[in-house]
């Protein structure tokens, strides 16, 4: 991560971890380290350590642990870029200016800043279309019988394309060369390559990304037409995955509120935003993607999908479900009640029932596995195999639950409100409620495993001893002494690091490492410890090579024991003796 000599090394040697996660948890000196409440679990007793002296933090209860870049990132929720700005500012580190790109960096940056400009230039246009002329009028009367007056209009820059088919390239012709218009996805090109509008007869909102710059553009048909919405495809300036529509708007209310609510397209989104929660943003799709995710992220944790109840609205309400609740966000699910005959969507219900009753109905929505189970309980179950099919729809989201007590519990709800007296649905519930799949990331269960104070003061040594830990590497390394151990990942990592010469990043190792092992790293790297001496190395590996010794020689004693032709034995007779007395000697 952090280059040597690189600004972000530079601002990593400067700053305080102490310090810096000081901002954020109030911390304790306890002996050389620090401790106080983790900020990324909830407990009532500190287990989230900072070392001053190692420069790195650590929780001994959910096991994030890291450099001050790591904690910044998870912090704030930003990319490695973002935390080293953030540590440098913190800490009254000048920031240089960005370096000069390579040419064809260059070039994609001026392109995608031509193209925003060409995005901008073309809202304009669409939005005169509607304000101006007598194809934008009829427009008006159909936004205006969907409930968008004026202020709406102007407050989501609603606008309108004409339906000739080329009004925009007209407009656009003169100022960007074609394969930038065709580049833009403003502009579609036929097979005989000649340029024509991609939006015609319909109308526009703006798409802009998190900062607020128009990149894409949504458009519903004014008519019959179809397809009813059309949007912008992929372009260098736009990916589908990437945005959130109403994203930009939304931001501060996502922080004040620290919710959101998830709608499917951007009339929805207007219209909730309108309904005064501006903390709504659209996926304009029927999936939500991980980059968007992620996104959100940034904000909060905690979501309430509002999806259309159509079949489609419900298979990507579900979708969207596992995808949040693998990233740990916190899920309600509000299914809106019909209007009339009708199913209702935001649009249609808050324009139907007013605002006030759709705030309500987001007050009292129900955490997801309440509606996931009223879900199920719609399915068949009468009969064993109906009440097998209902479970299993469940049992995949009870196993993404984070927590295992939460995870019981619903576990147990489930088996009262689908009536499971069948003992093997039970089981199978809790088997479900037990154990969480292997695609889950964190699994709290694996850590505490065993690894004898030898391997523990080695491993310590490996990523501390300036002084001799290149020479125990090779020395470890050598012997293969470390192959076999429960502890071997770590030493292979540590080794690797050692031998290169370069100082060893301890966080750096450790991003290497699977989850148990990288834990493990950092349990011992907090561990309390006397002075590191090659005396005690060399004793260490004494005890090594005597474990060795001892596994060998219990490898000769099975194969002796499946006696094995006689040239063979001779062989393993004299290993058998030659182990016994070195293991003797050790003694
Ligand atoms: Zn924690």
């Amino acid at each position: 991560m952090a280059e040597a000599g690189s600004f972000a090394d530079k601002v990593k040697q400067q700053a305080d971890i102490v310090r810096v996660v000081g901002e954020y948890v109030r911390l304790k000196k306890t002996g050389k380290d620090f401790s106080g409440l983790c900020p990324f679990h909830q407990e009532k007793t500190p287990s989230f350590t900072v070392s001053p002296i190692k420069q790195i933090f650590y929780c001994f209860g959910c096991g994030k642990g890291g450099d001050v870049y790591n904690f910044v990132m998870d912090m704030e929720k930003v990319e490695f870029p973002d935390a080293v700005r953030l540590v440098a500012e913190k800490s009254g580190i000048a920031i240089p200016r960005p370096k000069e790109r390579s040419p064809e960096e260059r070039k994609e940056n001026q392109q995608r800043g031509v193209l925003v400009e060409m995005h901008r230039e073309a809202q304009i246009f669409f939005v005169k279309q509607l304000e101006g002329t007598l194809e934008g009028k009829a427009a008006r009367a159909y936004l205006e019988d969907r409930g968008l007056d004026k202020d709406a209009i102007a407050r989501f820059g609603i606008g309108y394309t004409p339906s000739g088919g080329d009004a925009l390239l007209r407009f656009l012709r003169s100022k960007y060369k074609e394969n930038l218009l065709a580049d833009s996805g403003l502009i579609s090109r036929d097979q005989s390559g000649r340029l024509f509008d991609r939006f015609r007869r319909r109308i526009t909102f703006p798409i802009a990304n998190d900062s607020g710059k128009i990149v894409a553009f949504g458009a519903r048909a004014l008519g019959d037409d179809q397809p009813k919405y059309l949007n912008s495809p992929e372009t260098p300036i736009y990916s589908k995955s990437n945005v959130l529509y109403h994203m930009d708007r939304a931001k501060d209310a996502l922080r004040r509120e620290d919710f959101a609510i998830l709608v499917e397209g951007y009339m929805d989104a207007i219209a909730v935003a309108r309904a005064g929660i501006s903390n709504v943003v659209a996926s304009c799709g029927t999936s939500l993607a991980e980059p968007q995710i992620k996104l959100l992220g940034r904000f909060t944790k905690r979501v309430i999908v509002n999806y259309d109840p159509d079949t489609a609205g419900q298979a990507a309400t579900e979708r969207s479900l596992s995808s949040l609740l693998e990233q740990d966000f916190e899920v309600r699910v509000l299914a809106l009640p019909p209007v009339g005959d009708k199913k209702a969507d935001p649009d249609l219900f808050i324009r139907e029932r007013g605002k006030d009753e759709y705030i309500k109905l987001v007050k009292e929505a129900p955490p997801y596995v309440d509606y996931l189970i009223a879900r199920a309980r719609r399915m068949d179950l009468s009969t064993g195999e109906g009440k097998v099919r209902a479970v299993n729809f469940l049992l995949p989201y009870v196993q993404k639950i984070p927590n295992r007590i939460l995870r019981s519990e619903w576990a147990t709800r489930i088996a009262q409100q689908l009536r499971l007296e069948e003992p093997v649905l039970r089981a199978a519930l809790s088997r479900a409620a037990a154990e969480r799949r292997s695609e889950v990331k964190t699994q709290p269960e694996l850590v505490g495993r065993a690894a004898k104070p030898v391997e523990r003061r080695l491993i310590r040594m490996l990523a501390e001893a300036q002084d001799f830990r290149q020479e125990l590497a090779k020395r470890l390394q050598d012997a293969r002494l470390y192959h076999g151990l429960e502890t071997e990942k770590i030493f292979a990592a540590l080794i690797v690091a050692s031998l290169s010469g370069a100082p060893v990043e301890a966080t750096e190792v450790a991003a290497l490492l699977e989850e148990r092992d990288r834990r493990m790293l950092f349990e011992i790297l907090f561990e309390e410890s006397s002075e590191l001496t090659w005396e005690e190395a060399a004793s260490c590996i004494e005890a090594l090579q005597h474990r060795q010794a001892e596994r060998e020689l219990a490898d000769v004693q099975r194969s002796i024991e499946a006696n094995p032709p006689v040239t063979e034995m001779r062989g393993l007779l004299e290993k058998k003796q030659e182990l016994m007395r070195r293991l003797a000697a050790a003694r």
